[in-house]
């Protein structure tokens, strides 16, 4: 894979020349750079503002509401959470017809996983592994099923073995996230949704930090289940609606637990009995969110326009080159790699082990001009998204946190952090 094994030019001017050399550095012209100073690492957490976003929403706001205010559901409102399903499912192996964008991604993946168990009755276990997000855990704890829940051999691979052992008879459903949030591993869709499969288990992918950084195949692999975000690294901003997969053989089967009038059949004629829309809008539910679903469009158009086989090409190369740099600098001051150090088991973020790095998070927000971020209890993540991301921008980030350490700057600061870290 590219970039795998490679011997970087650890200077600044090798991380300058790595960025002439690279065809995707133009992308970064389409984003709203605000603070071109800021080193920003955290494009895994929130996105980047695309720079055609900014009249999209003059648009939406001054003409589509200030203007036409109600005709616009007829004028392109009402089929939006469908539009972006469509364009959507280019990036994850899907058809058009089996994506659809609208509610959160814990609202998708509580609808998601409920319509699961539902569909197999006499199964009442859920796999996971304990990398998940903690809002898929909520979830699945809310459903009253059994839960399994596997554990890492060393908090940074999934445990693939154990839960290919894990699946039998018992099995409703096996849910894990693509790539997990804190260590950033890449789980291989193929051996876990076949494994499921054979044992007549569905399988829920979590695409929250992979989708946009890591080319998807769903259909390939015949996932059954799948949602994510898109205010990652889609680039769809703050909240943004979520996406949810629903594999076409199966959407008649499931029935939505959360129903309401956006999945009924003839919406308009006001029925009072429940009725579900056939196809992907089954799972719909109330009315969505125009402001922060026109906002996504922007993003998935620049992400089609890059290519994900173009994008994880830079994504893998530019998680190598941090590697080097930690291994250079930062492994003789104390950090581990809390990341898989093979590439095709890395998500795009590299998170770096510190007993210190709540506190070294703060000193490189504070005085450093660095945007990482930090995930109990000792990891500092470092998000690459290479639409945007540069070279330099890693090279001065890595030498920025040395500094910190060298110069013992994080020891200022108290360790309390604030809300949201
Ligand atoms: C970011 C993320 C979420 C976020 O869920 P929201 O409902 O948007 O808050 C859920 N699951 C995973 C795996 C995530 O990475």
């Amino acid at each position: 894979m590219n970039g795998a094994g490679e011997t970087f030019d650890l200077t600044r001017a090798g991380a300058v020349a790595l960025d002439g050399a690279d065809e995707l550095a133009p992308f970064r012209g389409r984003f709203v750079i605000a603070e071109p100073e800021l080193l920003y690492l955290d494009g895994n957490s929130l996105g980047r503002l695309p720079g055609a976003t900014v009249p999209r929403l003059r648009d939406v706001v001054e003409r589509e509401w200030g203007e036409r205010l109600i005709r616009t559901w007829n004028e392109g409102w009402y089929t939006l959470s469908r539009r972006l399903g469509e364009k959507l499912a280019s990036l994850i192996g899907a058809g058009a017809d089996e994506v659809i964008v609208a509610d959160s991604t814990t609202v998708n993946l509580h609808k998601l996983t409920l319509a699961a168990l539902a569909a197999q009755p006499g199964r009442s276990q859920i796999i996971t592994d304990d990398l998940n997000f903690p809002s898929d855990m909520y979830v699945f704890q809310g459903t009253g099923a059994e839960l399994t829940v596997v554990p890492s051999p060393d908090g940074v691979s999934g445990p693939e073995d154990g839960i290919l052992e894990a699946i039998d008879e018992e099995t409703a459903l096996v849910s894990l996230s693509h790539v997990t949030y804190k260590s950033g591993y890449l789980y291989d869709l193929g051996p876990i949704t076949r494994r499921a499969h054979e044992a007549g288990a569905l399988v829920l992918w979590d695409l929250s930090h992979s989708v946009g950084a890591v080319p998807i195949d769903l259909g390939g692999h015949a996932v059954d289940l799948a949602v994510g975000c898109t205010y990652k690294y889609l680039n769809g901003g703050p909240g943004a609606p979520a996406f949810l997969y629903v594999r076409r053989d199966w959407q008649e089967r499931l029935r939505n637990p959360i129903p309401g009038w956006f999945s009924q059949r003839r919406q308009f004629e006001l029925g009072m009995d429940y009725d579900p829309s056939s196809g992907i809008g089954r799972f719909l539910t109330g009315t969505p969110p125009v402001l922060s679903l026109a906002a996504i469009e922007p993003g998935l158009d620049l992400m089609r326009e890059a290519g994900l086989e173009r994008l994880r090409a830079k994504s893998v190369r530019q998680t190598e080159y941090l590697i080097a740099l930690w291994e250079a600098w930062l492994a003789p001051l104390g950090f581990r790699l809390n990341t898989p150090r093979q590439p095709d088991r890395r998500g795009s973020h590299v998170a770096l082990g510190h007993p210190e790095a709540g506190r070294i998070d703060q000193a490189l927000i504070e005085e450093m001009g660095v945007l990482p971020d930090f995930r109990r209890p000792d990891n500092l993540r470092l998000g690459v998204a290479p639409l945007y991301t540069r070279y330099v921008d890693l090279f001065e980030a890595m030498a920025r946190l040395r500094r910190v350490m060298v110069e013992g700057v994080y020891a200022r600061y108290p360790g309390e952090l604030p809300a949201v870290t």
